[in-house]
């Protein structure tokens, strides 16, 4: 089975070996707090900067999920108002856990073939780099001009489905994070939050120490090498040999930006189907989404299912109406290759 679901998506093949190396290596059965548990998290940082040039003064921590972070954020690092832009469900699921936990929100939907502006400050503003539900990004030209635009704000962003596979100007937010289901080409089961001096300031004169996950307990633990709670020791040994494999994120972001402009091309050019979004400024390099009738999408699902080849489902407004395509570094030119000639035929 070839498997194009945008996440959980298709794992690096490498991975099968990289478990048994774990196993053999003994690192399961360590201790956290352990000199060889410190220095497996140190050599990953190590290489998280390394190969996804994020600048030293960025720390990284590891916790559950993405959707852990939006809880962190609203509440560590904000105590009245946060800001949400977005444009698909992702976005506004945040927007809704947010509004939840008893912050005042202010939503700013937005179109999705929109370039998206802002300019009223917040305490917080929140944004989704990639929009998974829809297939739209937020490019760093537009990111930077938010972050001069409103420089009082700490801007925070979600990144779960193009962390690992776009390259990102990293000082334009304070904080970013993800799931390494994605394009990280993992299991799931942990996230990565990675936040800057601006988020460090925020969350010491807030000052929140009412939850295991305080910003300033995951900060303390992550200046030791170590983390607030008992971690994800397997997923933590798998990303540093994945992140061994890996060119730099330049090299691996202008690959994945080709294939995706190719296969947008292709879906133009040789076949009926239509991409739903329209506007390539805002097209994501790392999901792409199809859309159809009910009866069509339905139908290639099934049709591709019996090829074994899995297309992603529509999600949120669009799940019925598109199919979804990731195209992340762990899937290689020859799946490609199949889905396009499938898609070619069906
Ligand atoms: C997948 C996804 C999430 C949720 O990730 P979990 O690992 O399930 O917490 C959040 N935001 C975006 C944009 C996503 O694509």
């Amino acid at each position: 089975m070839i498997s194009f679901y945008p996440g959980p998506s298709q794992v690096y093949p490498q991975v099968a070996q990289y478990l048994q190396d774990a196993f053999d290596s003994g690192i399961l059965s360590v201790n956290h707090r352990s000199g060889a548990a410190m220095e497996l998290v140190r050599e990953t940082y190590q290489l998280l900067h390394e190969k996804l040039d994020i600048p030293a003064d960025y720390a990284i921590a590891f916790v559950s999920s993405a959707t852990e972070c939006w809880e962190i954020i609203a509440q560590s690092l904000t105590t009245r108002q946060s800001l949400h832009a977005y444009n698909g469900a992702f976005g506004q699921k945040w927007a809704e856990y947010t509004q939840k936990l008893g912050l005042n929100v202010v939503h700013q939907p937005f179109g999705l073939n929109e370039v998206l502006s802002l300019t009223t400050e917040a305490e917080t503003i929140c944004l989704t780099q990639n929009e998974t539900s829809n297939g739209t990004q937020v490019k760093n030209s537009t990111l930077r001009k938010i972050r001069e635009a409103v420089p009082n704000a700490l801007l925070v962003v979600d990144a779960t489905s193009s962390m690992a596979g776009v390259a990102f100007d990293w000082t334009a937010a304070d904080v970013w994070f993800a799931s390494v289901q994605k394009c990280f080409g993992l299991p799931a089961g942990m996230g990565l939050l990675v936040y800057g001096p601006g988020a460090v300031e925020r969350a010491r004169t807030i000052n929140e120490r009412n939850h295991y996950n305080s910003l300033l307990f995951i900060d303390e633990n992550v200046r030791k090498f170590q983390t607030h709670y008992t971690p994800n020791v397997l997923n933590i040994y798998l990303l540093k040999r994945v992140l061994e494999q890996v060119p730099p994120i330049q090299t691996v972001a202008a690959a994945l930006q080709q294939r995706a402009q190719s296969l947008a091309t292709f879906f133009e050019k040789e076949t009926s189907w239509q991409l739903l979004v329209a506007n390539a400024a805002v097209r994501s390099d790392t999901v792409l989404a199809i859309t159809g009738t009910i009866p069509q999408i339905e139908q290639i699902k099934q049709t591709a299912k019996a090829r074994q080849i899995t297309l992603g489902n529509g999600y949120g407004d669009w799940k019925e109406t598109t199919f979804r395509i990731a195209n992340f570094p762990a899937i290689n030119d020859t799946d490609f290759t199949t889905l396009r000639a499938f898609l070619t035929e069906a």
